[in-house]
């Protein structure tokens, strides 16, 4: 008798995740002192101060499990946005209540998500392993989302469909007018859902928050983190805000302890911490001139970059991006190869305090210069 298959095709043809390399993992294999890393868009202020208060506060009570209705983050991220708290749900970071999302309205087998090229790993990787068929949109010129184009290729079997605004990688935003109208044109049985991960870091002045864009349709889904502008990635808390139907809907497959108490306590300590943010963003900005200024320095070598609205740059190369990655880690900087995007010949850089961009330009030059060089052999 054929033994019964272990997985579905899906699950077998999965590519997980692969995350940034962990600066300890970097020290453990080649033995550097002192690496940096560039490679997850974390803060590099470090967790706001607010919050680690609150966390240190808290410790001593770390043998309670965790409040299982997250009553404080809830009430916090309601107050924040000014919504009822019947419309709000928290996740182990962001990332949690994408998943959420695909497996409460996904009807796997049969539903298709759209999702943009170059967009955000974690929609395709959790839209594949629900079963999800995807359906993937090139993007308009200068690497940012066809709206207009994914709301084409939307048709009766669609069910979800993801913007990232700003995006990752490309640290491209989509201004409020074509959102708006994308939220209108999208049938009103699709599940939209908008990633605003890197929203506390725009400066664009004709972007706007889809959280004020709310009244435009019902079945939307806006996600944020603390991951990044609030310095937490380690903490994993990040939110959601939707329609009380559908925050009722993901509620049902939530885990009862989704949330961890540190999560609990840090989230509104952080969003108390506005001053902490103002300083991220500023530190951010000058970080990206800095890097900016290296990159021009670098253009008569092939070097270019696309203009971000995020707290990283996505930079392409002359040649091979992982070779240059290869060269840099031996140099103790981690940034990101993006081959597994389809864009080989680009690097993510995540944005830092000037010291840490200083360095990495420096090994990114020399790094080319070792890669041309063995390239021209
Ligand atoms: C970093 C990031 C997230 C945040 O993930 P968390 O799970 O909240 O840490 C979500 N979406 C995008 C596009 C990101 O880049």
């Amino acid at each position: 008798m054929k033994m019964k298959r272990l997985v579905g095709p899906h699950i077998e043809s999965l590519k997980p995740y692969v995350p940034g390399k962990p600066l300890e993992e970097l020290e453990r294999e080649l033995g550097i002192k002192n690496p940096i890393k560039l490679a997850s868009n974390e803060n590099p202020l470090g967790p706001s101060p607010k919050a680690m208060e609150a966390m240190q506060a808290f410790m001593k009570k770390n043998h309670f499990y965790p409040d299982g209705a997250a009553h404080n983050m809830i009430q916090a991220v309601a107050a924040f946005h000014d919504v009822d708290p019947a419309q709000v749900i928290t996740g182990n970071g962001s990332n949690e209540l994408l998943t959420m999302a695909v497996r409460t309205f996904g009807d796997y087998g049969s539903d298709v998500a759209v999702i943009s090229e170059y967009s955000f790993a974690a929609y395709a990787i959790v839209s594949q392993a629900h079963n999800l068929e995807i359906r993937r949109v090139p993007m308009a010129e200068g690497y940012t989302f066809d709206l207009e184009a994914m709301a084409e290729a939307i048709d009766e079997r669609t069910k979800i469909v993801f913007v990232a605004n700003p995006n990752n990688p490309t640290g491209t935003y989509v201004p409020a007018d074509a959102l708006r109208a994308f939220l209108k044109a999208v049938p009103e049985e699709v599940v939209v859902l908008v990633d605003e991960a890197y929203h506390d870091y725009v400066t664009a002045d004709d972007y706007q928050s889809a959280m004020e864009m709310r009244d435009l349709r019902e079945r939307l889904i806006v996600t944020r983190t603390l991951s990044k502008c609030y310095g937490l990635a380690g903490v994993r808390a990040g939110y959601a805000v939707a329609p009380a139907e559908m925050v009722n809907r993901m509620n049902r497959l939530r885990e009862p302890f989704n949330c961890n108490s540190m999560a609990q306590v840090a989230l509104p300590a952080a969003l108390d911490d506005q001053e902490f943010v103002a300083r991220s963003v500023a530190v951010n900005e000058e970080g990206r001139r800095v890097l900016e200024e290296g990159l021009a320095r670098l253009a008569d070598r092939g070097v270019s970059w696309i203009p971000s609205q995020t707290n990283f740059l996505l930079v392409c190369l002359p040649v091979e991006g992982v070779k240059v990655y290869d060269a840099m880690l031996q140099k103790g900087v981690i940034v990101r190869p993006m081959g597994g995007y389809g864009l080989p010949k680009w690097l993510r850089i995540s944005l830092a305090d000037k010291e840490k961009m200083t360095r990495c330009l420096q090994a990114l030059e020399s790094s080319l210069d070792e890669v041309q060089a063995e390239v021209t052999l």
